[in-house]
C-alpha cells in the first residue's frame, strides 16, 4: 500500500492534505503537537482506518513510522503565530526537520519540505524565480521563521548530497481556503471574519503592499505532484502559489468586504516591521516540471471559502 507521513497535518494546509491523500488511496500518518493546528481540521480524517494521529512534538518525536513519502509541513506559519513562539519555530525546523531527514535516510522515503516564499525576504525582484538568493533580515521579527525555513533547505540539500536523500522544496506562496484559524492573524482570514462580522478591516500602512493568493485544492494539487514526480526530475525548488492571484491588501480587502456582504469599512493600522512589499511567484518550473497550474481564481476561491468561515462563527454575519 501506498504510504505516507504528514508532519502538521492537523494544520490548514496539512489537514487537506491529509484528506487529499486518503482520497488516493493512502495509508497515512499524520503528526502534530496542535501548537497552531487543531484536532477538528482532522475530523474527517480520524474516521478512517487508514489514518492514523500521532500526537508528538516533531523536534523529539521518538520513533517514527516508515513510509513511502513524508510531507515535512509542520512549523507555526502565520507571522503572529510564528513571532508568539520565535524560538519553537527554529527549533521544529531545525530539529524537526533533522528529525524528518534522518527518518527518511533510514527508511529510503521521499521528502517533500515546505518551505516559503519568506526564504526570498523583502524581494527586490519580482515575481520571484528560484534563482533568487532573497533579502532577509536575519535578525528582525520575521527571521526565526525566514531564516527557520532557509536552514530547513539548507539542511535537506546537505542530506541529500551526503546521504542521498531524495528531497524536494516546495516554496509556498500565500495559500487561502477553508479551515485557516480564525484567529492566526493573516490578511484573508483577518478580512474573513471582519467582514463576517461587519467589522472595519485592518489594513496595515497604505495597503499598497501585494501578496499572490493560491487556493488550498491548487495547492495541494501542487504538492501531490512534486512527490510523485520521478527522481531527478526536480533538479531545484519548485515555486507554488498563484500569480494571477496578486493583488494590493487594498484591492483584497474590497473584494473581501464585498463578498462578505458590504457592511465594513477599511481602517488603516500600523504597518508590522520588515512587512514584504511585494510577492509574486514565478512558476515556469512548476509548470515545465509539473505540469502544474493552479485553476481556482481568486474570487471564486473567496466564495469558496466564506461559508465555511461563516459555519465556524456561528452564523454570526
Ligand atoms: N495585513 C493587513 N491586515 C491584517 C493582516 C495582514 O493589512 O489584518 C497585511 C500585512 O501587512 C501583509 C499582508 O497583509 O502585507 C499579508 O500578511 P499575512 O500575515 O497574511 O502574510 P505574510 O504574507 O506577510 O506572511
Amino acid at each position: 500500500m501506498k504510504t505516507a507521513l504528514v508532519t502538521g497535518a492537523g494544520g490548514f494546509l496539512g489537514s487537506h492534505l491529509v484528506d487529499r491523500l486518503l482520497a488516493d488511496g493512502y495509508e497515512v500518518w499524520g503528526l502534530d503537537n496542535f501548537s497552531t493546528g487543531s484536532p477538528r481540521n482532522l475530523t474527517f480524517a480520524r474516521t478512517q482506518r487508514r489514518f492514523h494521529l500521532l500526537r508528538r512534538d516533531l523536534a523529539s518525536p521518538g520513533p517514527l513510522p516508515r513510509t513511502g513519502v513524508i510531507y515535512h509541513l509542520a512549523s507555526p506559519a502565520s507571522p503572529p503565530r510564528y513571532q508568539a513562539d520565535p524560538v519553537g519555530t527554529l527549533r521544529v525546523n531545525s530539529a524537526g526537520t533533522f528529525s524528518v531527514l534522518q527518518q527518511a535516510m533510514r527508511g529510503g522515503a521521499r521528502v517533500v519540505l515546505a518551505s516559503t516564499s519568506e526564504v526570498y525576504g523583502d524581494p527586490e525582484v519580482h515575481p520571484q524565480p528560484e534563482t533568487y538568493w532573497g533579502h532577509v533580515n536575519p535578525i528582525g521579527p520575521r527571521s526565526c521563521y525566514d531564516e527557520g525555513k532557509r536552514f530547513a533547505e539548507a539542511l535537506s540539500v546537505a542530506f541529500a548530497k551526503a546521504e542521498g536523500v531524495d528531497v524536494r522544496i516546495a516554496r509556498i506562496f500565500n495559500t487561502y481556503g477553508p479551515r485557516m484559524a480564525l484567529d492566526d492573524g493573516r490578511v484573508v482570514s483577518n478580512f474573513i471574519v471582519q467582514g463576517l462580522r461587519g467589522e472595519p478591516l485592518t489594513v496595515q500602512g497604505r495597503g499598497d503592499q501585494s501578496r499572490s493568493f493560491c487556493y488550498v485544492s491548487d495547492l495541494v494539487e501542487g504538492l501531490r505532484r512534486m512527490a510523485d514526480a520521478p527522481e531527478g526530475r526536480l533538479p531545484g525548488p519548485v515555486n507554488l502559489g498563484n500569480p494571477r492571484g496578486e493583488r494590493t491588501v487594498t484591492e483584497l480587502a474590497r473584494l473581501i468586504a464585498r463578498l462578505t456582504g458590504g457592511r465594513s469599512e477599511i481602517r488603516h493600522i500600523v504597518r508590522a516591521t520588515d512587512d514584504p512589499e511585494r510577492r509574486r511567484p514565478d512558476i515556469r518550473r512548476a509548470r515545465s516540471w509539473l505540469g502544474w497550474e493552479p485553476r481556482i481564481p481568486l474570487p471564486r476561491g473567496l466564495t469558496l471559502t466564506i461559508p465555511e468561515f461563516r459555519e465556524r462563527l456561528g452564523g454570526t454575519g
